[in-house]
């Protein structure tokens, strides 16, 4: 029915259509706004584990610095993100330190050399002690060349859950960040050959690289690594249960 070249809809088919594209767009935004599947965190997995955050350096041990930006302070920032998230699953986290300081007291006389070798061997003594579930040791990576980049995840070869976790803290960095191709690697680390439970050492990324340097200093980025490390952490632990973790051969 045309009147003077304007089309009219009859009221009733143009309600429908209305309230039909308004429930549409509302379906359409909550569905847009829940989180795709791939990205569920099993966070149920760890409750009550018992996990030693060990934030690397400190004190005088400042780890790798470049102009500006300190191992020490990246480490401890990311540290007390992984922290929190980790305990508001539920985990008992255990941080082997909360401020700039190591672990040897103010007695200690020796050299620098042998005071950052007592201060790794207090930090796996008191992991031990406390039978940790887990330990996760954050550190940054240096090289003299500034090309080298990417965070990387480090495991006890003989441990088949040090390995699942650091596969899986690499994955989800890997997916998350998107900014490193490298693979989690067994390493020959003093920690990794002396802690009685699964453990990895995270390196977060490159201190030496200026770009990721500057990455690795921002507040933002820092709370994305811990995320990341969590998400790692507990897609591991789900695995864990299940007792044929040959399931995840070498990768
Ligand atoms: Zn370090």
């Amino acid at each position: 029915m045309f009147k003077s070249g304007v089309y009219y809809l009859p009221m009733r088919i143009y309600r429908t259509a209305v309230i039909s594209t308004f429930s549409l767009l509302l379906i359409l935004s909550i569905w847009l706004g829940l989180p795709p599947e791939e990205d569920y965190i099993p966070a149920y997995a760890l409750a009550s584990k018992v996990i030693v955050i060990d934030p690397g350096h400190g004190g005088c041990d400042p780890g790798a610095a470049r102009g500006n930006y300190v191992e020490k302070d990246i480490t401890l920032a990311i540290s007390q993100h992984l922290a929190q998230k980790l305990s508001e699953a539920g985990a008992m986290v255990v941080m082997l330190r909360t401020a700039d300081h190591d672990l040897v007291g103010d007695g200690f006389s020796g050299t620098l050399a042998a005071r950052k070798r007592e201060d790794l061997r207090l930090r796996v003594e008191k992991a031990n002690e406390l039978k940790a579930d887990l330990y996760v040791s954050i550190h940054t990576n240096a090289d003299p060349s500034p090309r080298w980049h990417g965070a990387q995840v480090f495991y006890n070869r003989s441990s088949q859950i040090g390995k699942l976790t650091a596969v899986m803290i690499q994955e989800e960095i890997t997916k998350q960040l998107g900014n490193t191709k490298r693979k989690a690697l067994p390493g020959d680390y003093y920690i990794l050959r002396n802690t009685t439970m699964p453990a990895v050492i995270v390196e977060v990324g490159f201190i030496s690289h200026p770009q990721e340097a500057s990455l690795l200093a921002d507040s933002d980025y820092q709370a994305r690594m811990a995320q990341a490390i969590f998400a790692g952490i507990a897609q591991a632990q789900v695995r864990s249960y299940d007792s044929e973790i040959e399931l995840y051969p070498d990768r």
